[in-house]
């Protein structure tokens, strides 16, 4: 593990999460909050990670725009920035909660604190499962319900996800965190009116290489680039369109061929508001050292 290129991703991370959270974002685009956001992780020196998620009210995670979307922040409206930046692969991973609708804030600062409650628990041979078990916790303390199966995940270089998982809620696994390792925890809230869980709500704008194989023509092309730009980690139609004009075409033909995998949009079952919070953290023998 690179310690100094993930604490340089993380600061990066950490400075333009908190340039999002103090901006006025009622009247903007979801194109410009997220083209605002990677532009400031590519001036700072980084790349992004995955496209800027801009998930709103029951819309949970895996939102990013196309380029002709004309969707709006409005008064009243709950926003989930979800960012990520990566030096040389190695990934930071960070959410903030931007909140218009005070209904919400309550959800919100419990929300918050359910992430900085797990974090404390965060050492060499911790169970994942006691990790889960204070986020739902907390979400049930205060009458709130965590999305279960969304939750905090280990990240390896040009991995954003492992394979190992930090759920929301309780589960009887003998999984441990060991030290070294780089972790993402990300709890999510919903109302007491909420399922607690996330169903598929139609097709997002982020994909990911599955598998490379020599392929003649321009999708041959495109899947070079992908490998070479973006490796395994998560990208957008609106990064290649300059280069393919056809790159969506070109990507449902890698999709329906299972070279590209496109993530579906993530959407609280009962269509009840989702809050979200989310650090990085390198697992320490005595705790978590957080870079975001
Ligand atoms: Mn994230
Ligand atoms: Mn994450």
């Amino acid at each position: 593990m690179v310690a100094e290129e993930y604490l340089k991703a993380g600061a990066i991370a950490r400075k333009v999460r908190e340039e999002v959270r103090r901006m006025y974002l009622i009247g903007m685009s979801y194109l410009d909050v997220v083209e605002f956001v990677e532009r400031r992780i590519r001036e700072e020196g980084g790349e992004p990670g995955f496209p800027c998620n801009i998930s709103v009210n029951e819309v949970t995670a895996h939102y990013t725009p196309f380029e002709e979307d004309g969707k709006v922040v409005k008064d009243g409206d709950v926003v989930k920035i979800d960012l990520g930046v990566h030096i040389n692969g190695y990934i930071a991973d960070t959410a903030v909660t931007v909140c218009y609708n005070d209904e919400h804030l309550r959800m919100l600062g419990r929300n918050e604190e359910a992430l900085m409650r797990a974090i404390r628990l965060v050492r060499d041979g911790v169970l994942v499962g006691r990790i889960g078990k204070e986020i739902e916790d907390t979400a049930h303390a205060y009458g709130y319900k965590p999305i279960a199966n969304l939750g905090g995940h280990g990240i390896g270089r040009y991995r954003i996800h492992t394979g190992k998982s930090i759920p929301n809620v309780w589960v009887p696994s003998e999984e441990r965190l060991r030290s070294g390792e780089v972790i993402a925890i990300e709890p999510f809230f919903t109302t007491g009116k909420g399922a607690g869980y996330v169903i598929e709500g139609g097709i997002g704008n982020i994909y990911s290489l599955l598998r490379r194989k020599k392929l003649k023509g321009e999708a041959g092309r495109l899947l070079d680039l992908i490998w070479e730009r973006y490796k395994t980690m998560p990208f957008t139609s609106r990064w290649l369109k300059d280069e393919f004009p056809n790159v969506r075409e070109l990507l449902g033909e890698l999709v329906k061929k299972k070279f590209v995998r496109a993530y579906p949009v993530l959407v609280e079952a009962n269509g009840e508001v989702t809050t979200q919070a989310e650090h990085t953290m390198i697992v320490g023998e005595g705790g978590a050292t957080v870079i975001t």
